[in-house]
């Protein structure tokens, strides 16, 4: 079976977060269901530096009245289409934001632009290519669904999944760019891209897709409430039967604690003593007194999805209790400025490094002793499946993929042996101070502290029972004949 995923980022091309991490991996973990997935992305300046040669596949002369070309490459064994569209693409600063922070205001074409193209391949346009399954990830590759139903090419259409990777990001435009889109009088309507009277991206694929999954079954329920459907809970609530959540994986070639090239010393949980030359390292890295207590880190965006206002407030007590933190994130500037003066007023006691820095965001999961993830909401969450991996126990607030995957250190649960981590119900001060104090409690009793590390460690988050879901998802769809407008 072939499915073409369209996408906006993939690691190890292109990554901001956790989208990518995921994109990258499922494609990888389907082969193995046999699926054979080729990911659709746009051909950004890094990902053409990074490429051995690609081979141009097809030529586009208006492509939303661009020039463009499709080139097709293969890396580290997966094959990639990549939409080298220069007057889109071709730029400095970030994926989605110029340097000044602000997004692009072109972003409606360019990812507009992304999904036209992932249409025409799931419907016959470019000869030789030919998927049973288009599946679209969050608002950037979302139109490729709603082309597909309203301006398919001539060939056999394949069935499409809209997977929503983080609700919040819609891509929502002003009405005025849907003439621009190439699309039917008709699919300016409720049931097709009109979303509060301009164009929804996010809202045209969850419309227009055949399937809707997300990546927890907390957070598909979530999704059904105003409080965290952001808007969309209607659509969701009216689709509630195509509505799948299903669990991320981490992939574990990368993120395996005894092969590790990142760490200083590689481990196991028979070894979990060697972390300790871990620790050494980011001591040293983050300027940090070295002793015993508990060493606390958060690698993060600092936003407040991530709950990060709230928890630069109580940085204090968490010194005030023995905690030291090291601190590896980029975000909103005045949540970095607040996390640089709580190091400035705690010296030795918390490092802070504004970056964003893979290798050391390994290290630090395989040095420190808790991660905290005081998310206000989280899809799924990959970083506590990472300090689950390594032993670096998560503290986090139980919500979507946190509360699916973090089994809470209650008396009942370290006695039955289920224990991983401490978990808090919901983003106050007092409830994150209380979190950190069981955590420090809990770190006093090394013998406690082993046992939650050594069951994290052996629960399973690879991608295997995940990426077979979406291998019998893709079958059950390409079975059925595609949703008719
Ligand atoms: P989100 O995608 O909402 O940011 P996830 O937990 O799903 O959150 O994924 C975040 C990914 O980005 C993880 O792989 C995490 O390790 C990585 N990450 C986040 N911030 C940094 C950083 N400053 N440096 C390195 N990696 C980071």
């Amino acid at each position: 079976m072939h499915a073409l995923s369209v996408a906006s980022e993939a690691f190890p091309l292109v990554k901001t977060g956790g989208l990518a991490d995921v994109v990258g991996a499922l494609s990888g973990a389907l082969r193995s269901h046999g699926v054979t997935v080729t990911t659709l992305m746009p051909a950004y300046p890094a990902v053409l530096a990074s490429l051995q040669g690609g081979e141009t596949l097809h030529r586009y002369s208006n492509l939303l009245g661009l020039d463009a070309q499709l080139l097709a490459s293969n890396v580290g064994g997966s094959s990639y289409l990549l939409l080298d569209a220069p007057a889109l693409f071709s730029r400095g600063g970030g994926l989605y934001q110029g340097p000044d922070g602000k997004d692009w205001p072109d972003n409606w074409r360019r990812f507009a632009a992304l999904g036209r193209v992932a249409a025409d391949l799931a419907s016959g346009v470019i000869a030789g290519h030919n998927y049973e399954i288009l599946h679209a990830h969050d608002w950037q590759g979302a139109m490729a669904p709603a082309y597909l139903k309203y301006a398919p090419g001539p060939g056999p259409r394949a069935a499409s999944v809209m997977t929503i990777h983080n609700i919040a990001y819609q891509g929502h435009f002003d009405s005025s760019i849907f003439g621009r889109l190439g699309l039917p009088e008709h699919a300016f309507s409720i049931s097709g891209v009109e979303y509060y009277g301009g164009v929804g991206f996010l809202k045209a694929g969850l419309a227009s897709a055949d399937k809707i999954t997300t990546v927890s079954p907390t957070y598909a329920r979530e999704i059904h409430e105003p409080a965290f459907g952001m808007g969309l809970d209607g659509l969701i609530r009216a689709r509630t039967h195509d509505v799948l959540g299903i669990l991320n994986g981490i992939d574990t070639q990368v993120w395996n604690p005894s092969t590790d090239p990142q760490l200083k010393a590689t481990y196991d949980s028979a070894t979990l003593h060697r972390r300790s030359q871990n620790r050494d390292a980011i001591e040293e890295i983050f300027a940090l007194e070295r002793e015993q207590g508990p060493l606390f880190t958060i690698v993060s965006r600092l936003t407040w999805q991530k709950g990060m206002d709230v928890m630069v407030t109580q940085l204090d007590r968490l010194v005030e209790q023995g905690g030291r933190l090291a601190l590896l994130g980029t975000g909103e500037k005045e949540i970095e400025l607040e996390f640089q003066r709580a190091a400035l007023r705690h010296p030795g006691r918390i490092g802070v490094q504004i970056a964003y820095d893979e290798g050391l965001s390994h290290l630090l999961q395989g040095g420190a002793d808790a991660i905290l993830l005081p998310s206000r909401y989280e899809p799924c969450g990959l970083t506590q499946l990472h300090g689950l991996a390594y032993g670096c126990i998560p503290v986090a607030n139980r919500t979507g993929g946190l509360a699916d995957t973090i089994i809470d250190a209650t008396a009942e649960n370290l006695a039955s042996g289920l224990a991983t981590g401490i978990l808090f119900d919901a983003v106050t001060p007092q409830n994150i101070v209380h979190a950190i104090r069981r955590t420090v409690e809990r770190f006093s009793r090394s013998d406690l502290w082993l046992q939650l590390q050594r069951q994290g460690m052996a629960a399973d988050f690879s991608w295997t029972k995940s990426a077979l879901r979406y291998a019998q998802l893709y079958r059950q769809l390409s079975q059925t004949p595609p949703r008719q407008p």
